[in-house]
């Protein structure tokens, strides 16, 4: 059938306009004063424009009910009373498919379902799309014709294109009061409960904020579709050269992607459908960035239901594409984002670099789709206090920007749009946690000496400025490992001498008397900094990282070494080398402070009054080589996070792999021992600094085994001191033996057992 009179004949762009300002409550200066008169308007104009005979809307309640809401041509007694059945009818089964439908001759389709009260019998030809919000169906709009007529492909778009006008109208309130809206579901808003993995301890009640945000309804419809056709090139443009850029690894915003995911981005950047898609729907009078949120939409709908991880990672991929080019297309920076005060970030997964870009004062929470507890994500969280749950599978389809959200980081669970009840338990739980602070606070200046006289020195990991306000606030003896790679990730370009410089300074000023060791670069895994490491890596976690990368571009380090050396001038300067696999590496290493010593010292510069250097145990090989390696060394410090990581052959950032084994197993506890008794043959003094410092229960597995240094995460120094003042060490030293000669994958419930029978605070 030919298109006369149609949307491309009257311009879809004027329609698209006359619906939005019949929507917003006049035309032409006529001001209409019900919500149902102006939805009685926009169908009518939609008819008319469509050249169909019936145009109706129907909005879905609560129980699943599509309600007709409005209607050109049907029946208008049945407004209002006819309710459809989930999945019932034609337009159930376009809400069920979250797909449009065109039929031609309706009444012959096997889902056709007859409403004597509508008077539909006559109109053969069908055309419904859905109203989508977040991948799900709202509500349905359709229009039908007497004549068996088939609607084309522009039709079809023009009709998708204005139901998504129509649900970013309705559902930002922009249509229909609260009350008339009253069980219409908008947007999931039931109150439900996911649960996921605790990445960081801590409660919090707060507004999600969508790390990619969505599109606000009054930027849909475009002033003038050609140069929004031009800012959709640009912006498509800009991102793949984005992505390219970030491939290569040139400069450009820093970004935790992996280079897999890049590749897989690189891809569908140029896929056809997609781009085809993304300029149809901008031809026909959406803005660029509304034309992106539609095509997301609709791939979330059509991918919504699919069992298969692979396609679901795919739609991922694809919304992440998406997101990245609705940015570019907002220049959305997270800097310039205004945030509620009560702000829980919701995202798929984040690198550390992007968490750090969000004003930390406003951050209350963070709820992850994926991610990993051993993550650099997850330990920025913990270094910022801010609580965290994770692998919370389906987060993102059932919230909405602002929703309520509680973000349980002590169950691992998160509950969106929680119960007054709810609300008020986890208040009151907030309450406990407060007044265990103030114990914490109480403990603060008692030193970590257990019950039988063991002195334990209890100090926190850093590596951002705030940081140095927990070391005054928790009462740690100092700062047991600073990561001095958190400068580098939130710089977009290297941190020059003096900025490395002044930050040291700054470091070993705040903490005073108290001893800082500070870490040197430790880059690479899921630490990426895009203008230093350029280099591709099948491997990222058993590549070029750390002290090797240090090793190769030895100017680099020099440079840290130099910063360090003149930040540390007439005091102590502790430092140290990470993931040190060869005692040839640290030779090196130690060769290169040496080096720089004399260089400060031939142009007479204040050098520190001691200098301690040491090595990071991360790598098993250094198990059986410490003989060697200790005596080279001032002090060793043992990174449990990725000791763990490579004993097991277990990505820590793989969240299929990363908690598959229990460092509370006979081998990790035997692997630790053993270090701790070659460091006491060779006196050289041992801390522990990966994250089981700071968990009270794995920390009482440490003192057993004869650690008395622990480097614990800010919110870990307090519990774990506590559980340090209740301890029984010889009682814990004999308890723990036999765990170490079992025969099971894991001795965390024995260990608890122990712990419990020793009345300890954990
Ligand atoms: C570790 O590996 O345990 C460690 C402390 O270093 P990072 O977590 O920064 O790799
Ligand atoms: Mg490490």
């Amino acid at each position: 059938m030919a298109k006369s009179g149609g949307l491309t004949t009257r311009g879809p762009r004027n329609l698209l306009r006359q619906i939005r300002e019949a929507l917003a409550g006049g035309t032409g200066g006529a001001a209409v004063a019900s919500a149902q008169q102006r939805l009685d308007l926009v169908v009518g104009i939609i008819a008319r424009s469509m050249v169909a005979e019936v145009c109706s809307i129907y909005l879905r309640r609560a129980s699943g009910e599509l309600e007709l809401f409005a209607t050109e041509g049907l029946n208008p007694e049945a407004v209002h009373n006819t309710r459809l059945r989930p999945g019932e009818g034609l337009v159930g089964e376009v809400a069920r498919l979250a797909q449009p439908v065109s039929l031609s001759n309706a009444p012959e389709h096997p889902s056709f379902s007859y409403r004597p009260e509508t008077g539909e019998d006559p109109f053969n030809a069908f055309l419904g799309a859905p109203l989508l919000r977040g991948g799900r169906a709202i509500g349905v709009l359709v229009v039908q014709n007497r004549a068996a007529r088939v609607y084309d492909e522009d039709e079809l778009e023009d009709i998708q294109n204005i139901a998504m006008v129509l649900s970013e109208t309705v559902a930002s309130g922009g249509l229909l009061a609260e009350a008339e809206l009253r069980d219409v579901e908008l947007a999931p808003h039931r109150p439900e409960r996911l649960s996921g993995q605790k990445f960081a301890e801590g409660l919090a009640v707060g507004r999600a904020v969508l790390h990619e945000a969505p599109v606000p309804p009054d930027k849909l419809l475009a002033d003038d579709p050609v140069i929004e056709e031009q800012r959709l090139r640009k912006g498509l443009a800009d991102l793949k050269s984005g992505i390219d850029l970030l491939l290569e690894g040139g400069q450009g915003k820093l970004n935790g992607t992996p280079y897999e995911v890049l590749e897989t981005y690189r891809m569908f950047a140029d896929d056809r459908g997609w781009n085809r898609s993304l300029e149809e729907a901008v031809r026909s009078g959406l803005t660029a960035e509304a034309a992106v949120d539609r095509v997301r939409n609709e791939h979330r709908a059509r991918f919504a239901s699919a069992r298969d991880p692979y396609i679901r990672e795919r739609l991922h991929d694809f919304e992440d594409l998406a997101n990245r080019l609705l940015r570019v297309l907002m220049g959305d920076d997270p800097h310039d984002r205004q945030l509620p005060d009560d702000a829980i970030l919701v995202a798929r997964n984040l690198g550390p670099a992007d968490l750090l870009e969000y004003p930390r004062s406003k951050l209350k929470g963070l709820l992850l789709e994926e991610g990993s507890p051993a993550g650099h994500a997850a330990i920025v969280a913990r270094a910022l206090q801010i609580p965290c749950v994770g692998r919370l599978s389906g987060l993102r389809d059932r919230l909405s920007e602002g929703d309520p959200l509680i973000v349980d980081g002590e169950t691992g669970e998160a509950y969106l749009r929680p119960r007054p009840d709810m609300l008020t338990a986890v208040q009151s739980r907030m309450g406990v946690r407060e007044q265990r602070r103030a114990e914490f606070d109480q403990l603060r200046d008692t030193p970590a000496i257990t019950m039988d006289g063991t002195r334990i020195t209890l100090l926190t990991n850093a590596g951002l400025a705030v940081d140095l306000e927990n070391l005054d606030m928790t009462g740690a003896e100092g700062i047991g490992l600073f990561r001095t790679e958190f400068q580098f990730m939130v710089a977009d370009e290297l941190p020059r001498l003096t900025a490395q410089t002044a930050l040291y300074k700054l470091v070993l000023d705040a903490a005073g008397e108290r001893q800082v060791t500070f870490r040197t670069l430790d880059i690479g895994g899921d630490k990426i900094l895009p203008y230093l490491e350029p280099d591709r890596e099948e491997n990222p976690a058993l590549g070029r990282r750390a002290i090797r990368l240090g090793l190769d571009r030895p100017a680099l380090l020099r440079m840290q070494l130099r910063a360090l050396l003149a930040a540390a001038a007439g005091r102590e300067l502790r430092v140290m080398f990470p993931m040190i696999a060869a005692v040839e590496e640290f030779r090196r290493a130690r060769d290169l402070v040496d080096r720089e010593i004399e260089w400060a010292r031939r142009r007479g510069r204040n050098l520190p009054r001691t200098i301690r250097v040491g090595a990071m145990i991360e790598c098993p090989s250094l198990l059986w080589h410490l003989d060697a390696l200790l005596p080279l060394t001032d002090f060793v410090s043992i990174g449990t996070n990725d000791l763990m990581q490579y004993m097991f052959a277990a990505d820590r950032t793989n969240p299929r792999v990363a908690d598959r084994y229990d460092p509370m197993s006979p081998p990790a506890l035997r692997a630790l021992r053993e270090i701790r008794q070659r460091c006491s043959d060779h006196d050289t003094p041992v801390s522990i600094c990966g994250e089981l410092a700071g968990k009270p229960l794995e920390a009482f597995a440490l003192i057993a085994l004869g650690f008395n240094r622990l480097s614990a995460p800010a919110s870990g120094v307090g519990p774990v001191k506590r559980m340090i003042l209740s301890a029984d060490l010889k009682a814990a030293r004999r308890g723990i033996e036999p765990l170490l000669a079992s025969s099971a994958s894991s001795v965390r419930g024995e260990l608890e057992t122990l712990a419990r029978k020793l009345n300890l605070a954990v």
